[in-house]
């Protein structure tokens, strides 16, 4: 018997509105068909950013109480209806559902920041008697929505990574395009539902899935657009900077984070921490904890025990509460990923545990990895850690430092001027101070240097990025 799954059309002007075809979505669990999902065509994007740009001038006469009141009842119905979409994730996603729901939490109070955010929103009165030239002249400044803006996502945290798009698009009084990942449009059109329901008008979210190199490129070329906010590969990140024009653009890339641990910290603290840095979504975190550097003193003890923890961690079905590991995204990850350990491996490296079974990649520890292999120099997006000793301080900072990538990085430690000193030099978008890498709450700025974007989110500094300061000079002489 053929079980019938639900089809999801293209979201487009306030409408769900037939798709010229459909791609089946599986889970990457189980490889069950679980959706048939709209494969949206470049002319069904030129359509939806046509709309977009009608309901942008009516998007631009919302009040700040009502864009706050519709971004605080969607944070209300995603908590009404936790459950549910914590179960989307762990469907289309295969995360994890006890990591399901930590992204839903995190969500619910991404769009409560964005709320705030649209209340808080202001310009500044500008002193112009600072110049002789500008006595007796007032100047503030307003910031305006931009109009539309393009949100192209990821698959790894499909309702957070969303909600850092939307959440302070709306609170500046934008319109948005979306364009969500092929491996996890379920949560995009869950989400979408939620605003509608929440009041937004009809055409301020659309969502149009399909080949980003169709559909996100024509997002991204359209002059009418004025934004495009990216996060995902470097690699697809760099063709929309080349590609955008003077559109403003935001990326948000990946990274091999890095961690150091300081001489004469008490490892037992952070053993655990740090396995759960490494390992969370199988690694398929930005700023997963891909690199580890320990002092020569502590390495070895480190080293076991990290291997002990690790070990501990259990491999299943997403949807099994006890689950901390389950499929990778793709067969094509998993063998990827087997090549590049096996690189390592030729390279001189030692795999303490771990290795790939079917669809899965076991959480894998390495040592004595030279810095090019792939597994180190490279974005991993998976459950490998590689460890290695250090002597000195500027030793491990500079093995941080030696990486295409600068997004957060961590460093443990008892020693504050020791702190200081690593802060100042560490070429990362945060340093976290005794701390992995992989933290993050929702407000924080949350960005990159290098290879790992520009500009910042967290909801504050993204609503920013997605208005135009306008100044107001009025002269009285
Ligand atoms: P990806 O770059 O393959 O895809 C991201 C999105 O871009 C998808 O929606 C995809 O369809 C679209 N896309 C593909 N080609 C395009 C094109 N030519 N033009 C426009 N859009 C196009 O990334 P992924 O595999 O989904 O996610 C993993 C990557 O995302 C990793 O590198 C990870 O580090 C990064 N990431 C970064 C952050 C961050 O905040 N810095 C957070 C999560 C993930």
């Amino acid at each position: 018997m053929t079980q019938t799954v639900e089809k999801k059309h293209l979201y487009l002007a306030g409408e769900k509105k037939e798709a010229s075809s459909y791609k089946q979505l599986r889970s990457p669990h189980t490889g069950e068909v679980i959706a048939d999902v709209a494969v949206g065509t470049r002319a069904d994007m030129k359509k939806a950013i046509d709309h977009a740009d009608i309901a942008a001038k009516e998007m631009a006469k919302m009040p700040a109480h009502r864009r706050a009141a519709i971004l605080q009842e969607v944070s209300r119905l995603l908590a009404e209806r936790k459950e549910e979409a914590a179960r989307i994730l762990a469907l289309e996603a295969a995360k994890p559902i006890t990591v399901a729901r930590g992204e839903i939490a995190r969500t619910v109070e991404t769009y409560q920041f964005a709320a705030d955010e649209a209340r808080r929103l202001h310009g500044e009165t500008i002193p112009l008697d600072a110049s002789a030239m500008g006595e007796n002249r007032v100047a503030y400044t307003v910031r305006e929505p931009l109009g539309v803006v393009g949100a192209i996502t990821p698959f790894n945290f499909p309702f957070n990574l969303v909600a850092h798009k939307l959440g302070p698009a709306f609170a500046a009084g934008n319109v948005v395009v979306l364009k969500p990942a092929d491996q996890t449009p379920l949560s995009s059109y869950f989400i979408a539902d939620l605003f509608e329901e929440a009041g937004l008008p009809a055409g301020a979210l659309q969502v149009i899935p399909g080949p980003g190199s169709e559909v996100g490129d024509e997002l991204t070329i359209d002059p009418r657009v004025k934004l495009v906010t990216f996060t995902g590969s470097p690699e697809v990140g760099t063709l929309i900077r080349q590609k955008a024009g003077l559109k403003r653009v935001v990326l948000e890339l990946g990274s091999n984070s890095g961690l150091i641990i300081d001489e004469g910290y008490d490892i037992d603290r952070i053993v655990k921490r740090t396995v759960t840095g490494a390992f969370t979504f199988m690694g398929q975190v930005c700023i997963s904890l891909q690199r580890i550097y320990v002092h020569r003193s502590l390495y070895d003890a480190f080293v076991e025990k990290f291997v002990v923890e690790t070990n501990n961690l259990r491999i299943g079905d997403p949807l099994d509460e006890s689950t901390d590991i389950s499929a990778l995204i793709s067969q094509r990850d998993v063998d990827r990923i087997a090549e590049w350990v096996d690189e390592a491996h030729k390279l001189g490296a030692r795999v303490l545990t771990g290795g790939t079974e079917g669809s899965i990649v076991k959480p894998t520890v390495i040592v004595d990895v030279p810095p090019h292999a792939k597994v180190s120099c490279q974005e991993t997006f998976a459950p490998v850690v590689v460890i290695s000793p250090y002597d000195e301080l500027d030793e491990a900072i500079d093995a941080v430092n030696d990486s295409r990538f600068g997004l957060q990085a961590g460093f443990y430690t008892n020693d504050i001027e020791r702190a200081f000193y690593a802060s100042d030099r560490l070429e990362v978008g945060g340093v976290m101070i005794n701390d992995f890498p992989t933290f993050r709450v929702d407000q924080m700025p949350y960005g990159g240097v290098k290879e790992s974007g520009m500009g910042r989110e967290g909801i504050k500094y993204a609503t920013e990025e997605m208005t135009e300061m306008k100044l107001i000079c009025f002269n009285r002489n």
